[in-house]
């Protein structure tokens, strides 16, 4: 037990390196990608600390080059899943008795090796597995990644300091127990910080985790895995296991030990899981938590009172960036007709210049999409959009897979509000504007709120106050993330905890102490100074 009230290192954002030319995080990086792509990676699956091999070995290759081989994965099978669930008990009381400060050393430890050591590793590998371009992987895999393990200890520790009233004669505690059984942790491919963050939450908190990433994400979870090794973390608590996304749910789920799930991913997947849960859930010791970052159809909501150059900027990297891969890519927009011809005009202008490729070559803002399935399934939305009589593509709309999966930032302009491509999320480099009437400012509201399920991320532009202020109200529950004259990606670990309710998911807000509090299972404690002798209460007595 610890014989001190230790204080821990305040928390901070990992300063964005600028990888300028000449930079050295610049030469670094590039040394490393060249160093990665000329090698063939060989990953196994971690379970108790054991790398695991299968009969069942399968390429992946890289989104922007996908005749170019990265590396080898082993698939695992129903068996894996139950080692790995069996290796994470294993190790749990021998986690959980683990003093909460070595368990904060470790993940402290792994931020700096992610910010030093390993940042241009796992920047590469987010880079080659995912085709992120460097600033895309530089504020994922190296910044947030260490931001939300060095956060995590601090709301850890704030946690850990709420502490109940003790009146006179007693002394009452909270104690903040890990969960009774194992965590199991789904992933995307889009965010290497996330797939770490899924596991590393629980685990700070003392949970054992049994973690299925992404296929398409493999490349840079194996690095993940490195990095928790090295700083110390023992074998079993976190388990990495590549299996297919249904046998893996259907085996946690079947588990008398299962006792939360850690998902971030579409909302089809999820509400399926959640749903085998619910079927199983006389089997098990205790009711589990279940967390869910799930889909996104985020908007952007212009007032005519706004700058058209912020609009227009907003809308290139809000939908854009990383070619719209991202859960609170702008998807939507509303502009005002009297703004539409400098807005339009502006983004036009802006989109001609971004450069489409492999992100090894730093000047390409636009990468690959993920896999073909992910491309298929954008280009169908883009192909509809180019027939369907109430629509236009304005920009991009092309398309070639020949050696990667590129597709330009393509921008739909439709008369329709209810065109599909402003209800659903289509996940992918495609932006939907609809022009509205000056005069239809609060009736486009309406519209913004009712439009699609999902209510993630979205914004106001505007310089008037009141427009502001009736958009912020009638968009209550429209976005779990809001923003004001921003666009509507880039939160920031520690500033703009995310997450959104409806269909965008449970809203437990990663990133925050309030993501931490479903990890634990709190103990209150009375301790009595005088307990009583006798059990007459006065009111008892003759008078
Ligand atoms: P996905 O739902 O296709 O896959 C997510 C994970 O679920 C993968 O590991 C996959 O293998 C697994 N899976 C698939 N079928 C399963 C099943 N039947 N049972 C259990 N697991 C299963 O999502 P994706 O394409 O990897 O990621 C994109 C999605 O993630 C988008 O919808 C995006 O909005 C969402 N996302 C949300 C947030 C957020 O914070 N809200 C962040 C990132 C991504």
């Amino acid at each position: 037990m610890s014989k001190g009230l230790y204080h821990i290192p305040l928390a901070y954002n990992e300063p964005i390196l600028s990888y300028a030319p000449g930079s050295p995080e610049r030469l670094a990086v590039k040394k490393v990608l060249q160093e990665m792509k000329q090698q063939v990676a060989d990953i196994p699956m971690i379970i108790g600390g054991k790398e695991v091999r299968t009969a069942d070995r399968r390429p992946i290759v890289a989104p922007h080059d996908h005749q170019h081989l990265l590396g080898y994965y082993y698939q695992g099978e129903a068996s894996h899943v139950l080692d790995a669930i069996n290796a994470a008990l294993a190790a749990r009381c021998a986690w959980q008795e683990l003093p909460w400060d070595s368990r904060a050393a470790i993940f402290l430890k792994a931020a700096d090796l992610v910010a030093g050591k390993y940042r241009a590793r796992i920047n590469a590998a987010t880079m080659l597995g995912q085709s992120k371009n460097i600033y895309q992987a530089e504020i994922d895999a190296a910044c947030e990644f260490a931001d939300f393990l060095r956060y995590n200890v601090q709301f850890m520790v704030e946690i850990y300091n709420e502490q109940p009233y003790s009146p006179p004669g007693q002394w009452n505690r909270m104690e903040w127990r890990p969960l009774e059984g194992f965590v199991y942790a789904i992933s995307p491919f889009n965010f290497t910080s996330i797939a770490a963050n899924l596991t590393a939450a629980p685990a700070l908190m003392g949970n054992v985790v049994v973690w299925k990433p992404s296929t398409q994400q493999i490349y840079s979870a194996r690095v993940i895995m490195e990095i928790f090794r090295e700083a110390g973390l023992p074998d079993g608590v976190i388990n990495m296991i590549f299996v297919d996304g249904a046998i893996g749910g259907k085996v946690m789920s079947s588990h008398k030990d299962f006792v939360g799930l850690h998902f971030t991913g579409s909302t089809e997947v999820f509400s399926k899981v959640w749903k085998k849960i619910g079927e199983n859930i006389m089997i098990y010791n205790t009711y589990p938590r279940i967390v869910g970052e799930t889909g996104g159809k985020d908007f952007v909501m212009v007032h005519p009172s706004a700058i058209a150059t912020q609009v227009a900027t907003a809308l290139s990297r809000g939908a854009f960036e990383y070619q719209g891969q991202k859960c609170s890519a702008a998807s939507r927009a509303y502009i005002p007709r009297s703004l539409w011809p400098e807005v339009s005009q502006i983004m036009l202008d802006q989109l001609a210049t971004l450069k489409i490729g492999t992100p090894e070559d730093f000047t390409n803002f636009i990468n690959a999409v993920i896999d073909e399935k992910a491309f298929e399934k954008i280009t169908g939305y883009i192909e509809r959009a180019r027939a369907h009589p109430s629509t236009q593509i304005l920009a991009g709309g092309h398309y070639d897979k020949s050696v990667g999966y590129f597709i330009e930032p393509t921008v739909i302009l439709t008369e329709d509000p209810m065109y599909e491509s402003m209800q659903e999320e289509i996940f992918g480099p495609v932006l939907t504007i609809y022009v509205y009437e000056d005069n239809q400012f609060e009736e486009t509201l309406e519209l913004v709120d009712k439009t699609s399920p999902y209510a993630l991320t979205g914004s106001i532009f505007a310089t008037d106050r009141f427009a502001i202020d009736k958009a912020f109200n009638k968009l209550t529950h429209a976005a779990g993330n809001f923003y004001i004259n921003d666009k509507p990606t880039g939160a920031v670990v520690g500033q703009q905890p995310f997450g959104g309710a409806r269909a965008s998911g449970t809203n437990d807000k990663s990133g925050s102490y309030l993501n931490l509090l479903r990890w634990v299972s709190a103990r209150t404690i009375k301790e009595n100074f005088s307990p009583p002798e006798d059990y007459k209460y006065p009111f008892l007595l003759e008078p």
